[in-house]
């Protein structure tokens, strides 16, 4: 058997490996919602008032097709009327 075949063996090995440890990381992240609660809890910088808010409890406005975060609905009424103006 030469060493080149022995690679080989090795190599396929080696990718079923790592091919399978994707697929269960793929399965175990899909059986998880959506969101992770790590995400929730990232804090977003409001544009308006330069506040930090978790994302979770944030108000969003989608404005001009872009989705912004802000820490109340008043800043994010007072971005929206300084983007429209
Ligand atoms: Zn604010």
């Amino acid at each position: 058997m030469g060493v080149l075949r022995l690679m080989l063996v090795a190599g396929v090995f080696v990718a079923g490996y790592f091919l399978l440890r994707s697929a269960i990381k793929q399965f175990r992240e899909g059986a998880r919602p959506a969101q992770p609660p790590a995400a929730r809890n990232e804090m977003v910088q409001d544009p308006v008032c330069k506040t930090y808010v978790p994302r979770g409890s944030a108000v969003s406005a989608d404005i001009g097709g872009q989705t912004y975060l802000f820490c109340s609905r008043d800043c994010a009424d007072t971005f929206q009327s300084q983007i429209t103006r």
